[in-house]
């Protein structure tokens, strides 16, 4: 497309309408060399930002013309959509370094999913009751690719439970010495692969004549 411009002061700088322009016909368009594409950026820098200095000029009509140079250039692709999401989180209980705790589970359509335990305080103690959150389950993979998130352990459960007197797992209260002993109920130990103290165990860690 040629167009017939009759440009006012050719031999003054360009404007910094025209820098824009060239700059971003330089960021959408191919076909030239790198080379080029330096040389010309640092030509039009200076009117762009004022306070860069002016070490290889161009005129208004250099910069008329490159801009028609560069407008029969061909539109480079757009970009192929990449995919970085990161890998979903296995199911499991996890324990994020700000020290939430959150769960991952399938639902019942068999989607992954993650909720987090919110821990409230009641007349007599805490509560813990896990919420669904909405893109929790991408914010819990994004953390687990940053190591910012781990599965939690036997010992990070023992350590809540006897915190908060309630299950991390499931959100019940511990009352019978075996679970107070462990920090966490015998069904959830059972889910989660950690140990659940006999009687005898309970009995010394809580440090109770065995009944
Ligand atoms: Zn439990």
């Amino acid at each position: 497309m040629k167009t017939t411009t009759v440009l006012r002061d050719p031999k003054g700088p360009p404007s910094l309408k025209m820098a824009r322009f060239l700059s971003d016909l330089l960021d959408k368009r191919e076909g030239f060399t790198a080379e080029f594409e330096a040389r010309v950026r640092e030509a039009i820098a200076p009117v762009i930002d004022p306070s860069k200095p002016v070490t290889r000029p161009m005129t208004k009509e250099q910069a008329h013309d490159t801009i028609e140079w560069l407008l029969a250039k061909p539109k480079k692709a757009p970009k192929p959509k990449t995919t970085t999401r990161p890998p979903w989180p296995d199911e499991g209980l996890y324990r994020h370094d700000d020290g939430s705790v959150w769960r991952v589970y399938h639902t019942q359509n068999r989607r992954l999913a993650a909720k987090r335990l919110e821990i409230q305080e009641t007349h007599d103690g805490w509560a813990g009751r896990f919420q669904f959150v909405r893109g929790g389950l991408y914010r819990l993979a994004e953390a687990l690719a940053e190591g910012k998130v781990h599965l939690m352990t036997q010992a990070e459960a023992t350590e809540f439970g006897r915190m908060y007197n309630f299950c991390v797992n499931c959100g019940a209260e511990l009352t019978d010495d075996r679970s107070l002993a462990a920090g966490y109920g015998p069904t959830c130990a059972v889910h989660r692969g950690w140990h659940y103290p006999n009687k005898a165990e309970a009995a010394e860690i809580l440090g109770r004549p065995v009944l």
